[in-house]
C-alpha cells in the first residue's frame, strides 16, 4: 500500500492527521514546533502496512519482537521536555525502536546519537530514516545501559524503556545543564526529567506513564 492509496482513503490524510494534533493540545502539549514535528513526521511509514491505517491514533502500536512504537503523546511530551531549554546539539536516545522518536529528535539537535538492542528493530529503522532523507542520526546497535560513551557529553538525553533505576552511565553522560527524560518503575512507571547542574542532579517527577521494560544486553 503506498502513500497515495493510503491518502486516497483517508487513514493517512492531513485531516486525520490534524485531529491527531487536536488531541495532543487536548491533552496540554503546547509547543508549537513539537506539535509541526508530529503533524508532519509520516508515522505510518514507521509500522507495518497491516496497521498503517492506525498510524494517527493516539496509542502505542505492536512493531514486532514484543516493542511498540511510542504513543504521539508521549513522543510530543518527552520532546518537550528535552527542548524546553532550546534546540540541542547532541542528543542521545535509548531505544530507536522502529525510529519514529528518533526522527522527531532529528529535527531539534544537531546530532542524534540512538542505541538499539534488537538487531532487527534497528536495520529496519534505519532503512525508513535513510528513505526519509534524515541524515543527522548515528544508530548504534548496543545495550543502551552504558549509554554512549565515545559520543558523550550530551545536552539531551532520552529512554524510551523503563529501567528499575536510572542508569549511572546515563548521569555520567549528561553535559552540565544537560537534561534526561526517563520513565523509572517496574509495574507502576513514572516519567521523570532529571537535569544536571554545576553541583549535582535535580530530579522532577513529571507523570505516570507506561513503557516497555529497559532490558540488559543485545539480541
Ligand atoms: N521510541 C521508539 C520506542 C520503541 S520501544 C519508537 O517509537 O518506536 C523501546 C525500545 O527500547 C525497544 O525497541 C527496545 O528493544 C529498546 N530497548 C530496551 N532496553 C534497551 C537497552 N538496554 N538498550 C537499547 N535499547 C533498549
Amino acid at each position: 500500500m503506498n502513500e497515495f492509496h493510503l491518502n486516497g482513503i483517508g487513514m493517512t490524510s492531513q485531516r486525520t492527521r490534524d485531529r491527531l494534533i487536536g488531541r495532543l493540545q487536548d491533552q496540554g502539549i503546547r509547543n508549537f514546533e513539537v506539535l509541526d514535528a508530529i503533524r508532519s513526521v509520516p508515522r505510518h511509514l514507521f509500522i507495518d502496512e497491516a496497521l498503517a491505517h492506525r498510524a494517527y491514533e493516539d496509542t502505542a502500536l505492536p512493531i514486532g519482537h514484543n516493542q511498540t512504537i511510542s504513543q504521539p503523546y508521549i513522543v510530543a511530551r518527552m520532546t518537550e521536555l528535552l527542548i524546553e531549554g532550546g534546540r540541542l546539539k547532541n542528543v542521545l536516545e535509548i531505544g530507536t525502536g522502529s525510529g519514529y522518536q528518533t526522527a522527531v529528535l532529528a529535527r531539534f539537535a544537531q546530532q542524534v546519537c540512538s542505541v538499539e538492542r534488537i538487531k532487527a528493530l534497528q536495520e529496519k529503522a534505519r532503512a525508513r530514516l535513510k528513505s526519509l532523507k534524515i541524515n543527522n542520526v548515528l544508530l548504534r546497535y548496543a545495550d543502551g545501559n552504558t549509554g554512549m560513551k565515545d559520543k558523550a557529553p550530551f545536552d539531551g538525553i532520552l529512554a524510551a524503556a523503563a529501567p528499575a533505576q536510572i542508569p549511572q552511565e546515563l548521569l555520567e553522560q549528561l553535559a552540565v545543564g544537560g537534561r534526561l527524560i526517563i520513565p523509572v518503575g517496574e509495574h507502576k512507571q513514572v516519567l521523570y526529567r532529571v537535569t544536571r547542574t554545576e553541583t549535582g542532579f535535580q530530579q522532577d517527577k513529571i507523570e505516570e506513564v507506561k513503557f516497555v521494560p529497559f532490558r540488559s544486553g543485545v539480541r
